[in-house]
């Protein structure tokens, strides 16, 4: 398919922090997108949690889950409207790859524990997993990514940090927007965890079909589809709703994107990114009521008495692991304490809390539990 003349391509990238031949049986963005698929930390997506602890239900999403279908939504989008279909498709299986085991809490209680050292956050560690943490070429350390993929892996950052970062943070320093393939990504990701929330919500029975009459783009479906199939079973009408929630939004989002990139009318990817604000958008009307079910879910699910029980459980297994290795680096694995040993004399404590964070980050659920259980013997 003919790309349009703002999309990110191959022919107007910033390209590769080191030089590569070019891919024979594929272009470059469809190299970055198998370079994720074939990560470490792709893989460990699937033992953690996004709202419900892995380990409590198999029907439930993981970050794996999560991601393949923030990346259906974001490929649809993009091919709509003439952008990098492969290059969204890469910065939505990668958007994830820095998230903490046990979703939000884990990530809460390991930026707490790094408060001293600089934080953490999940997307700054998104961009490390692929730039620095990621062992796998000869040539080069990290994934040595395209840089519109960083770009969009990099979804927000603080002006402080962005200044770490050089050239991949200039950006936010420059309050330019990113390429479209990267906000489309974002809208996708917003997207899919809203939806699918509200369906492992329902089948969890921690939300209820009378609750969600509340909000308006729940409810509007709901309408059509009972009075279409009175007396379909719940499992269906779960279902039925839910991809008519998605529907709407990824045709209301095609329709007003198209409609900002006309009347900006952009002739290159510069133009886009110095566009002053973001051309991937819902219309006013279909972003408040999805604003009105993030709401909805914040307030009934992800802070239901269940969840937040599971969240307090999950939050004193990283604070354990955390202090636990900060005063007893020998337990431990070997290469770790070995990366230790080198950030140490470089940069003190820091370089040693940052380690320690990177390896706590990159464990499943049930590895962090293992692990506390090793060194709690
Ligand atoms: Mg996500």
């Amino acid at each position: 398919m003919k790309l349009a003349c703002y999309a990110a391509s191959e022919e107007n990238s910033l390209g590769r922090e080191f030089k590569e031949p070019q891919p024979s049986h594929r272009n470059q963005f469809q190299r970055d997108r198998d370079r994720v698929v074939h990560s470490s930390a792709f893989r460990r997506l699937e033992y953690k949690t996004q709202v419900f602890v892995n380990h409590v239900g198999d029907m439930f999403r993981t970050r794996l889950t999560h991601s393949i279908e923030v990346a259906q939504i974001g490929r649809t989008i993009s091919r709509a409207l003439q952008l990098n279909e492969d290059l969204t498709e890469a910065i939505c299986l990668a958007h994830d790859l820095g998230h903490t085991p046990f979703g939000h809490a884990g990530q809460d209680e390991l930026n707490l524990c790094m408060k001293e050292f600089g934080g953490f956050e999940h997307n700054l560690q998104s961009l490390r997993v692929v730039d620095v943490l990621e062992e796998k070429y000869a040539e080069f350390t990290g994934l040595n990514l395209m840089y519109e993929t960083r770009e969009g892996i990099l979804k927000h950052c603080s002006r402080s940090k962005a200044k770490e970062l050089g050239a991949i943070g200039q950006r936010f320093l420059d309050k330019l927007q990113p390429g479209l393939e990267a906000q489309v990504a974002d809208i996708a990701d917003l997207i899919a965890y809203n939806n699918h929330d509200v369906d492992d919500g329902l089948r969890a029975r921690l939300i209820t079909f009378d609750q969600l009459a509340s909000c308006e783009l729940f409810c509007k479906e709901l309408t059509v589809v009972s009075k279409r199939w009175p007396g379909l079973s719940k499992k269906k009408m779960i279902h039925e709703v839910k991809r008519r929630m998605i529907n709407t939004l990824v045709s209301d989002l095609i329709v007003t994107s198209h409609g900002n990139i006309a009347s900006l009318n952009p002739s290159t990817i510069h133009e886009v990114r110095a566009a002053g604000k973001p051309l991937i958008s819902l219309s006013e009307t279909i972003a408040a009521q999805n604003l009105q079910l993030k709401r909805f879910l914040n307030k009934h699910l992800y802070k239901h008495p269940k969840v937040e029980k599971m969240s307090e459980e999950a939050k004193q297994v990283i604070r354990k692991l955390f202090d636990g290795f900060m005063s007893e680096a020998s337990l431990l694995p070997k290469d770790v304490q070995k990366n230790i040993e080198v950030q140490e004399e470089e940069q003190g404590s820091l370089g040693k809390a940052r380690v320690i964070a990177d390896y706590i980050a990159g464990m499943t659920d049930r590895f962090a539990f293992a692990e506390l259980d090793r060194i709690s013997e």
